[in-house]
């Protein structure tokens, strides 16, 4: 990893494209700022949003083909079978292999319990043998539950990205209040001096400690 610097934000959002990602690439481009989709095929009509997000100069990454944890937390097998699905999604869409993953629910997710157990402490170790980085979050907009408007969302991330020389953002562009924060949280960044940038494989990456 290089130090980007300080005041450093990685927007991140994962579980799209959806019907959202558009409007969101739309907030992106008006301030010029790059950012990281972490992608499934959870809504496979904007699949042709995932070379649209390429095109348009963001990072993808993957974070599943199904995200059904029942599925790809079962075993390591299963999490792969589904994770080169997506992969390929990725490649026959932008051209480009894919090289940063995120898990769904987190590196230190508990639901993986259910299904298999030390699954996520064997995922974490044989992640690097397929060719990737694996990237948690430092600050959490909260938009995956218990938070439900805009105004929540923005102020979760400007008060987390306060504390963090270099943030990483988790966003999901499958909800139409997140995406709409978007427009805000840069605003706000922008005024105050923080640079957005796109994750590549120098990025610093923020690994949480497996607890299955
Ligand atoms: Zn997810």
């Amino acid at each position: 990893p290089i130090n980007p610097g300080d005041k450093v934000v990685y927007l991140t959002f994962d579980d799209g494209p959806s019907r959202y990602t558009s409007r969101l690439l739309d907030i992106l481009d008006k301030y010029g700022v790059k950012a990281t989709f972490f992608v499934t095929n959870q809504f496979p009509n904007y699949q042709n949003m995932i070379g649209e997000t390429h095109r348009r100069g963001h990072t993808i990454a993957l974070h599943t083909y199904s995200h059904n944890y029942s599925n790809i937390y079962s075993s390591e097998d299963a999490y792969y079978n589904d994770l080169e699905m997506i992969h390929n999604v990725c490649v026959s869409q932008t051209g480009v292999t894919p090289t940063i993953i995120r898990f769904p629910g987190g590196t230190n997710n508990g639901v993986s319990k259910n299904y298999c157990a030390g699954i996520m402490t064997a995922l974490a170790q044989s992640i690097c043998y397929y060719g990737y980085l694996y990237c948690d979050w430092n600050v959490s907009s909260g938009d995956a539950g218990g938070v439900s408007t805009s105004e929540k969302v923005t102020a979760n991330v400007i008060a987390g990205i306060q504390k963090n020389s270099v943030s990483i953002v988790l966003q999901h562009d499958i909800k139409g209040f997140s995406v709409e924060a978007v427009d805000d949280i840069i605003f706000w960044g922008l005024e105050h001096g923080y640079t957005f940038l796109p994750m590549t494989d120098t990025t610093p990456m923020v690994h949480y400690k497996p607890n299955n």
